[in-house]
């Protein structure tokens, strides 16, 4: 297909891939002179049955509240419009490649580098969360990582934008890659930040384990392992995972919502803490013999399906089709038809395989409620978070990759910022084979120092480009915290007991503890570290 020279005022300088929805083009802003990255998504993915101003106008509302999503670990949403037939985000450009282009190329990362990978990550979705943003298709090639070694979570609001304006959507809810969808996305019911963390622990599953943790090969296999089984239960996988990198996993892969970890704040933290545990030995030990013979062994298949909730004769081809793991690219949209067909075949086998299970809400539109809107134009961009240089590299675009995961665990402390309420439950009376793992008996993160001061804190790192993190907020690098140049003191809001971390790529992350009392000698808290580079397997 052509690459256009222009799309809206930005000039198009190259393809840096393409997706189910269209391609991604590197492209240069002229009138802020700087290099941005623009996907390009087929009006007809977005628009379903919707008048053509209906479906932009959705578009744009989930692009602005995109765009609001500011974190050093987000692909930075600038601008969104219509060319011609198609509608068009402007996003941020990642010199980088996908995590998906690395796994199809074989280079997996070591443990330390899957934990921290998964820690930046989840530090994203805490943001998003906490502006009721649910992110719903959380996968290897949303995690994109730049030459920095940074993670950067893309296409906030896509999956929303898409998908709701979809006839599947708006009657079986279904958007998402199914191999990392939630049970309850798979179900259709109302989804919170804790489905994103779901999929987020199918990625860190197949970067600590090289495998999926439901490998199946059709989409009804799929939703019957996503809503039954236990990734874990094989001795073999569980026996190569140190204990609690194993209790992360099942608290990620929970299949009742509530039994899940519900902050990615928590996420992070657990991840960071495992990620300073050193590896037992420098060999990639958990590579399972899975890994080095890819395909599984075979699944047990589901049981047969009751007539009366078979889906019509027109289906069984897409419920027996393989899953895009094989296929170079995922039909996007087609696979949301795939597995919304196929969520009537797996909840009928539910049906039979657990009679107290009900059948899927058919209606439920599963979605966050928007953020309230004021503009119609994109806020004007407010420059990158990270100087991130113009250069030739072209991230490409890569089939489903095999990863695998290990979580840590850390219990909130009282000091904590509370997480965003989680809306209400909904009740998934299922059995779940998964022991949700003693919340209140998970170490925290290993304290390296306890500072104690009244009311604020310096920070003196070396390097100086560390981020410092206090009670899950990001709050800047350590010479500059906010961004703006200078250096600062960071003044708390309360005192007691607050948790920094102070974390860069390719360093170990230390964790402190700054103690604020009004009473203290010293008014501030000096904070003068250097952090370890991690060693690399
Ligand atoms: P899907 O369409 O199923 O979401 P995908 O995520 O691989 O699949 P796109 O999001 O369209 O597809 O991305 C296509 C390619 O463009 C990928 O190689 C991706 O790494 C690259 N890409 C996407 N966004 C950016 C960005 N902001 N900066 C640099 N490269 C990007």
């Amino acid at each position: 297909m052509a690459i256009p020279a222009k799309v809206g005022r930005y000039r198009i300088t190259g393809e840096l891939g393409r997706g189910a929805m269209g391609a991604v083009y590197r492209a240069h802003d002229p009138q802020l002179d700087r290099p941005v990255a623009i996907k390009m998504i087929s009006a007809s993915a977005t628009g379903g049955s919707l008048r053509a101003d209906e479906s932009e106008a959705r578009f744009l509302r989930e692009a602005r509240v995109a765009a609001r999503l500011a974190h050093p670990n987000i692909v930075a949403v600038f601008d969104a419009g219509r060319e011609g037939n198609d509608l068009y985000l402007v996003m941020e450009l990642v010199e980088g490649e996908s995590l998906a282009a690395r796994l199809a190329g074989g280079r997996y990362p070591s443990a330390a580098e899957t934990f921290e990978i998964v820690a930046q990550a989840a530090e994203a979705l805490a943001v998003a969360h906490a502006a009721g943003v649910v992110h719903r298709d959380i996968k290897p090639a949303n995690l994109l990582i730049g030459r920095d070694g940074r993670v950067k979570v893309s296409d906030f609001g896509v999956a929303k934008a898409v998908g709701e304006a979809t006839e599947l959507t708006r009657t079986g809810t279904l958007v998402g890659s199914p191999a990392y969808m939630a049970p309850e996305q798979i179900k259709g019911h109302e989804l919170d930040g804790r489905a994103d963390l779901f999929s987020l622990g199918v990625v860190l599953y197949e970067l600590l384990l090289r495998r999926k943790p439901f490998p199946a090969d059709t989409v009804t296999t799929l939703v019957y392992q996503i809503l039954h089984e236990d990734p874990l239960a094989d001795p073999a996988l569980s026996t190569s995972l140190p204990p609690d990198q194993a209790a992360l996993l099942r608290l990620c892969l929970a299949k009742e919502v509530g039994a899940r970890v519900a902050d990615g704040r928590v996420l992070a933290a657990r991840c960071r803490a495992l990620a300073a545990v050193p590896a037992p030995d420098e060999s990639p030990t958990r590579v399972l013999p899975a890994f080095v013979a890819p395909p599984p062994p075979p699944l047990p298949a589901p049981p047969p399906l009751p007539p009366a909730v078979s889906p019509p004769a027109t289906s069984p081809a897409l419920a027996s089709a393989s899953l895009p793991a094989s296929a170079p690219r995922r039909g996007w949209l087609w696979v949301v038809g795939a597995v919304a067909v196929a969520v009537g075949i797996g909840l009928a086998a539910l049906v039979l395989r657990s009679p107290s299970v009900p059948p899927a809400p058919g209606t439920t539109s599963p979605v966050v409620t928007p953020l309230p809107v004021a503009a119609e134009t994109l806020p004007a961009p407010v420059g990158t978070p990270f100087g991130l240089p113009e250069s030739t590299a072209t991230p490409t675009a890569t089939p489903e990759p095999t990863l695998e995961l290990k979580l840590p665990t850390f219990a909130p402390r009282p000091t904590e910022a509370p997480t965003a309420a989680p809306p209400p439950e909904v009740a998934t009376p299922e059995p779940s084979p998964v022991e949700p793992p003693p919340e209140v008996a998970t170490p925290g993160p290993p304290i390296a120092e306890v500072y104690r001061c009244q009311i604020a804190a310096e920070f003196h790192i070396d390097p100086e480009e560390a981020r410092v993190s206090i009670d899950g907020r990001d709050i800047g690098t350590s010479d500059d915290w906010d961004d703006t140049g200078g250096g600062k003191q960071w003044r708390f809001d309360t005192t007691g007991r607050h948790l920094a971390s102070l974390s860069l790529a390719g360093y170990q992350t230390v964790w402190i503890e700054l103690a604020t009392d009004l009473g203290a000698e010293d008014e501030v808290c000096n904070v003068d570290l250097e952090l370890k580079k991690v060693k690399r397997r």
